[in-house]
């Protein structure tokens, strides 16, 4: 698409470039009709600050896309502007797949102002919401829900709904769904089926009702790398997955389920998956729970946990090295994380703050 694209200026033009810039892709105007991100044999995941909701961008080898949430909905668009900017710097004029993992605020508010400024290809979701205006916070959620339906009645983009077992329709990953609508897999994934020793470390607490539990999860396999991503999944709902077996398996990257709050990751889904990376998604006043912290650095392979924000609610002893933090207290520029990930299992992880990248080998 993009050697068509350049054909579109003539031949001499093209002759002109030059076979390095051919090679290069010919710099960042020329990008085709759909993801023209140029990532070599990497997968590259961008963690976009949108202040304690999620917003994560993945953009595989050939720039095939999915974006998983969109951030809140603001007067001065604050996170479609950022999730939009990133998408630019990865080289993303379409999101391909968007996946809306619940209705609550912080993930689907970003969405309207997000899609006229990105188009979007396909969305997915759980199906229809079911948390109403009676339960606490349910107004927003409401009303997130019903400008999402609004923006999927414009018919400009493809519309699926997916359940546990599901495979979603992306080429260049394996992305596996683990939850959805409150139910999770009955059986283990290849990787899983192991009995859980940390079960017992999670007793139950008390149910929470809302879309949280109803949030999609996924397993994304990138040649021998696996990433778990479960959106708001609740401490409960991750015993349906969990215990007493393992249905996961061991992941290699973490997305801290619900921002490291404090009604998610428990020890028997954090112990049991022993990720070598976990990326949080707080906010300065949300999530980061110490317990969270505890948790996730006491698993046993764990290299590094990095985070969004400083957790302003716990102390330094619970946050990690400022390196490893993309905003600190204070002044807010909406810094992200970008990994690297590579198909036989290694990593690196970016500062978008401070520019500096640390390489994590294969195992
Ligand atoms: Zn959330």
């Amino acid at each position: 698409m993009r050697i068509g694209k350049l054909w579109s200026v003539g031949l001499a033009a093209l002759l002109a470039l030059g076979t390095s810039a051919l090679a290069q892709g010919g710099g960042g105007d020329h990008r085709g009709p759909t993801s023209g991100a140029k990532s070599g044999g990497e997968l590259q995941v961008y963690f976009v600050d949108v202040e304690g909701g999620q917003s994560t961008l993945f953009v595989a080898p050939g720039g095939e896309s999915l974006l998983v949430d969109t951030g809140s909905a603001g007067g001065t668009a604050r996170d479609a502007t950022r999730i939009a900017a990133l998408c630019k710097l990865a080289g993303v004029a379409k999101i391909d797949n968007l996946v809306v993992t619940h209705y609550h605020s912080d993930h689907v508010g970003g969405l309207p102002q997000l899609v006229g400024m990105v188009p979007v290809g396909r969305f997915i979701d759980h199906g229809v919401n079911r948390e109403g205006v009676e339960v606490q916070g349910g107004a927003p959620t409401v009303a997130g829900w019903n400008a999402y339906q609004k923006v999927l009645g414009d018919g400009h983009a493809e519309h699926l709904t997916v359940k546990p077992g599901d495979l979603l329709p992306v080429k260049a990953m394996k992305v596996e769904v683990v939850s959805a609508d409150g139910e999770v897999i009955a059986k283990p994934l290849a990787a899983g089926g192991e009995r859980n020793a940390a079960c017992a470390a999670s007793p139950l607490k008390d149910a929470e009702g809302t879309e949280n539990d109803r949030s999609v999860g996924m397993v994304i396999t990138f040649g021998k790398l696996r990433i778990l991503d479960l959106g708001d999944l609740t401490w409960n709902k991750e015993r349906g997955l969990m215990c007493p077996v393992d249905k996961l398996g061991k992941m290699d990257v973490y997305i801290v389920s619900h921002h490291g709050l404090i009604n998610s990751g428990s020890p028997a889904l954090v112990d049991a998956i022993a990720p070598r990376l976990a990326i949080m998604d707080n906010g300065p006043r949300k999530g980061g729970a110490p317990t969270t912290f505890e948790t996730i650095e006491g698993s046993s392979r764990l290299k590094d946990l990095w985070q969004l924000h400083t957790a302003e609610g716990s102390d330094a002893k619970h946050n990690v090295a400022e390196s490893h933090i993309a905003n600190l207290a204070g002044p807010d520029a909406g810094n992200y994380l970008k990994m690297t990930a590579r198909m036989d299992g290694s990593l690196s992880m970016t500062n978008g703050r401070t520019g500096e990248t640390v390489e994590y080998a294969a195992p």
